[in-house]
C-alpha cells in the first residue's frame, strides 16, 4: 500500500497536518505513530519527506524533513470529455485516467447521458483522483471541471489543435456524418501541445452531437470493430494519444 498522503493546503513552512480521510488513513489503516516517516504531495508538483510528530484522533501533525519537485505529469496535456457512466464504472474511469496522466476530465451532459454529474458526484471523483494519485506517484492532480454541456464543451476547445471523437464507424449514418474517418493509430499531436478527446454516453453520441463537432473540426476517431464501454474507449484513446514518450 502507498505511504503517500495528501495534504490539502500547500506545504510552504517545514510543518503540515493531514485531517480527514488522509489523516484516518495514516493512522487507522496504516497505524502510524511518532517517528514514522511518509511522503506528502500537495498538488503542486513538490513532493516532501515528512516525519510524524504528533497524533490524535483526526490529525497529524508532520514535519517536513526534505523535499523534491518530481514531475510525473504526460508530455500532452489532455482534457478528456466524458459522458459519465454509472456507479463504480465511473470510479474506475477516473482511476484509470489519473494513472494514464489525463490533465483534465470534463463530465459532458449529453442527449443520451445516463448519469448526472451532481455536486457529490464530482466529489466523490475529486476524492478518487486523489486516491489514484496517491498510488501512481503524480504529484498535481488530474482536475475535475464543472460538468458541461456538448456545445460549450467544444466552443471551450475551439482553439485546440488535436480534437477528436470517438465514434465507432461502422453505422450506416456514419457513411455520411465521418466522411473522413481516422482510425486508430491516430495522428500523434505535438508534444507539449493541448489534445481534446471527447467520449460519448452508452447509448453513444447522437448524429446532430456528431455532425456538430465535425462541423467545428473535431476529427472523428474508430476505435475497432467492437463496442467499448464508455471507460474502455476513454483509456484506449487517452492510452493511445499520450502512449508514446511518456
Ligand atoms: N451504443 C453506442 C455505443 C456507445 S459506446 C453506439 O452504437 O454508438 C460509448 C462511447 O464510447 C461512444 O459514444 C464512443 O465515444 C466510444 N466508443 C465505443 N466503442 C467505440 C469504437 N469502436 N470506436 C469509436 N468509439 C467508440
Amino acid at each position: 500500500m502507498s505511504d503517500r498522503y495528501f495534504v490539502e493546503s500547500p506545504v510552504t513552512s517545514d510543518r503540515a497536518t493531514l485531517a480527514g480521510a488522509e489523516a484516518h488513513h495514516l493512522l487507522h489503516v496504516m497505524r502510524a505513530k511518532v517517528g514514522t516517516r511518509v511522503t506528502l504531495f500537495d498538488g503542486s508538483g513538490w513532493q516532501f519527506d515528512a516525519i510524524v510528530q504528533r497524533t490524535c484522533r483526526s490529525e497529524v501533525e508532520l514535519a517536513i524533513a526534505g523535499r523534491q519537485e518530481i514531475n510525473r505529469e504526460a508530455p500532452i496535456a489532455v482534457t478528456l470529455g466524458v459522458a459519465l457512466p454509472k456507479g463504480d464504472r465511473q470510479k474506475w474511469l477516473v482511476e484509470k485516467v489519473v494513472e494514464l496522466g489525463v490533465a483534465r476530465l470534463v463530465p459532458l451532459e449529453t442527449e443520451r447521458g445516463v448519469a448526472q454529474p451532481v455536486e457529490n458526484v464530482l466529489d466523490r471523483l475529486r476524492r478518487g483522483v486523489i486516491e489514484a494519485s496517491k498510488q501512481c506517484g503524480r504529484n498535481q492532480l488530474m482536475e475535475i471541471a464543472e460538468p458541461k454541456a456538448w456545445r460549450d464543451f467544444l466552443a471551450e476547445n475551439e482553439a485546440v489543435a488535436c480534437r477528436l471523437i470517438a465514434h465507432p464507424t461502422d453505422k450506416p449514418s456514419c457513411e455520411t456524418l465521418c466522411t473522413q474517418k481516422t482510425m486508430l493509430p491516430v495522428p500523434l499531436p505535438t508534444p507539449n501541445g493541448i489534445t481534446a478527446l471527447a467520449i460519448g454516453p452508452e447509448g453513444g453520441f447522437t448524429d446532430q452531437e456528431v455532425a456538430l463537432a465535425i462541423a467545428q473540426g473535431w476529427q472523428p476517431v474508430d476505435l475497432g470493430s467492437r463496442i467499448l464501454r464508455v471507460e474502455t474507449a476513454a483509456m484506449a484513446l487517452a492510452a493511445r494519444v499520450i502512449g508514446e514518450g511518456s
